[in-house]
């Protein structure tokens, strides 16, 4: 398959082996490959019950995984973060979503991409914003800015 570029959104709320929620996705970052752009990482305050401040940031790699097999890739990912001492699988420390693929779009019940939540996501859309403006969401067909803009009014 032709090398196509992610969007990659990369949020924890706990602490893991690499240490804080910033340094976790720092770590995770780290471990995507072919990385060609990153986000700083921002930091959002818990949405709902959970009492954990979210560290968050998004990566922009080039691939030529199909979606499917990057989902893997990052599943794993996710299970190797997710491990901690004395702890046999315990929440996890990392999640790793696909957000946009200049493949354009894919429908799975078990992969969206775009993925379903991004534009009403301020912790997406932000870190999202600082990398890639002016990618267009191929389903509004607005740029990842305008998106921004748009759930900045709504707020
Ligand atoms: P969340 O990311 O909403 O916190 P999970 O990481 O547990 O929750 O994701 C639940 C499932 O969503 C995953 O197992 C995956 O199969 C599915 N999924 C659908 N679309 C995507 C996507 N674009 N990126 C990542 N996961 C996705
Ligand atoms: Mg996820």
């Amino acid at each position: 398959m032709a090398r196509t570029s992610y969007a990659i959104a990369i949020g924890s709320n706990r602490r893991g082996r690499h240490g804080s929620p910033a340094r976790e996705v720092a770590a995770a970052i780290d471990a995507l490959g072919g990385v060609t752009a990153v986000s700083p990482i921002l930091h959002t305050p818990p949405l709902g019950p959970s009492k954990r401040r979210f560290a968050n940031a998004v990566a922009l790699i080039e691939s030529d995984e199909p979606p499917p097999a990057l989902l893997r890739r990052l599943k794993a990912l996710e299970r190797g973060f997710g491990r901690r001492r004395g702890r046999n699988w315990g929440a996890r420390v990392i999640d790793l979503d696909i957000i946009l693929w200049s493949g354009g779009s894919w429908g799975e019940p078990a992969l969206t991409v775009p993925h379903r939540l991004f534009r009403g996501r301020e912790f997406v859309l932000a870190p999202l914003a600082r990398v890639a403006a002016d990618w267009r969401d191929p389903v509004t067909g607005l740029s990842v800015r305008q998106l921004a803009a748009r759930l900045r009014r709504k707020r």
